[in-house]
């Protein structure tokens, strides 16, 4: 008969071989933690007669050392992980919006592990400053004076209405108070920063007359917000950039432009994309524009405040300045991806840049050479169809890239039950239903994801 005395002591099955190796992986605090505790689970289970096979000291030493195992594996797995973006959403905000350039990934792990130059002149031999990093490419690819790098595009927001606007009016169109996802809202990060919101005309239409008439001694800028994730379409009026720098030259008030997307494609930005350049907004005569890292820009997560020497100055300077500043990594990061800019490839090298100017014809041959190893597959019939991309994360609303999906229809499951298959997979695929399929579209599946991406569908049971 089974009883629990026949469970070895801790110290025995740390003598074992196997449990060694546990410690020399996991250390052994973590390896006694679980011991004890997949332990007293299988003594439990011992006092149940019937319900284990165990029959001997060996057998119950060998379960332990199998569930010690497959417990710590389990709760010392990363919660991040990478996935295989199928959707055909580039700028996906769920799946970390943009994957980095390999130069900028490369230049990060140079980095990342030692010291740097981060805050010191190495000229000079003393302390410097974080700022002057990526600020001369940011100048080059916007044509703007001057930089700040910060945390997000939101921080960017917050920091220059502190530093420009504290406890004086920003006045901003009725058109432009934006939700940018998750909650947050354009004016709740101005009120945020001690800025007082002064809206004007309406949803659907503002003119240049409408922020005259809102100009008074309380007025401490304009504020222009991109319409990143939404569009007004119809009846609509707004005016342009340069009318309101027009304006605001009149009253010696700084245009200051939340672009959203941080667009620095400029010329070769694909038809129909409404994204502003960056450099067309300086051009324009905004003092200050902020935009994130890591949306159509295609770097890691950041806020860059590009613009005039006077208000980057006060910007700078501003006490939350130290509680959103960026570290190395981010620096590291966005000069790589900035680099690409400047030398004009970033068409090519750039994921986001490379997604988002992909032709259907392009993205067709590599979705019929995946329907054709997929032909006769058992889980499911693949063929290939016209479909769409979007840019997504806040970014170029109602963009439409003409795309080609594989389809994937399910010989008995359901296509919900196919995309759950499909998400256990490691690394887990994501992908889109449409009309009671599963479809993939390759538009954003990274060229060296491509041969993962088969090898899983393939062997999918
Ligand atoms: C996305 C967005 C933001 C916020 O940028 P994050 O980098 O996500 O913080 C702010 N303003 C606009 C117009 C945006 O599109």
């Amino acid at each position: 008969m089974t009883t629990p005395r026949i469970l070895p002591s801790i110290d025995r099955l740390r003598q074992r071989p196997t449990v060694r190796a546990l410690e020399t992986e996991y250390g052994r605090t973590a390896v006694l933690a679980a011991l004890r505790d997949v332990t007293g689970t299988l003594r439990r289970e011992l006092t149940d007669p019937g319900r284990s096979p165990i029959e001997d000291g060996e057998q119950a030493a060998t379960a332990i050392e199998q569930r010690t195992a497959s417990h710590l594996a389990t709760e010392f797995a990363p919660s991040l992980v990478p996935v295989i973006n199928a959707t055909g959403v580039i700028v996906h905000t769920n799946l970390g919006r943009a994957p980095l350039a390999e130069s900028a990934a490369r230049r990060v792990t140079q980095l990342a592990a030692g010291y740097t130059n981060l805050e010191y002149d190495l000229a000079a031999g003393r302390r410097g400053s974080r700022n002057v990093h990526a600020e001369r490419l940011l100048s080059r690819v916007t044509g703007a004076s001057t930089a700040v790098v910060v945390n997000n595009n939101a921080a960017a927001v917050l920091l220059v209405l502190a530093a420009l606007a504290q406890g004086r009016e920003a006045i901003i169109s009725r058109g432009e108070l934006v939700e940018i996802g998750g909650g947050f809202r354009i004016p709740d990060v101005m009120r945020q920063s001690g800025a007082l919101v002064r809206e004007v005309g309406t949803t659907n239409k503002t003119r240049t007359a409408d922020y005259a008439a809102a100009i008074s001694d309380r007025t401490a800028l304009i504020l222009r917000v991109h319409r990143s994730n939404f569009r007004i379409e119809g009846f609509t009026e707004r005016p342009p950039l340069d009318e309101l720098v027009a304006l605001g030259q009149r009253f010696e008030l700084p245009v200051v432009e939340d672009l959203g997307s941080g667009n620095l494609l400029d010329d070769q930005t694909p038809d129909g994309l409404d994204e502003p350049p960056v450099a067309a907004s300086i051009a324009a005569g905004a003092a200050v524009c902020c935009f994130s890292g890591d949306k159509l820009l295609g770097g890691p997560q950041a806020g860059i405040i590009v613009g005039a020497e006077e208000p980057l100055s006060r910007i700078r300077t501003h006490p939350l300045m130290r509680a959103l500043r960026v570290d190395k990594m981010t620096y590291a990061a966005l000069e790589a991806t900035l680099l690409e800019y400047a030398r004009g490839r970033a068409r090519t090298t750039v994921p986001v840049a490379r997604m988002l100017t992909a032709t259907a014809e392009d993205i067709g041959t590599r979705a019929a050479a995946l329907a054709e190893r997929l032909a006769g597959h058992t889980v499911f019939e693949a063929d290939v169809v016209d479909g769409v991309s979007t840019v997504g994360g806040g970014g170029a609303p109602g963009s439409a890239l003409p795309t080609r999906l594989v389809r994937l229809t399910p010989r008995d499951a359901s296509a919900a039950n196919l995309t759950v298959k499909l998400r256990g997979l490691r690394p887990p695929i994501v992908a889109r239903i449409e009309n009671d399929r599963v479809v993939l579209d390759l538009r954003t599946v990274l060229p060296e994801q491509h041969d993962q991406l088969t090898a899983a569908l393939t062997d999918l049971a």
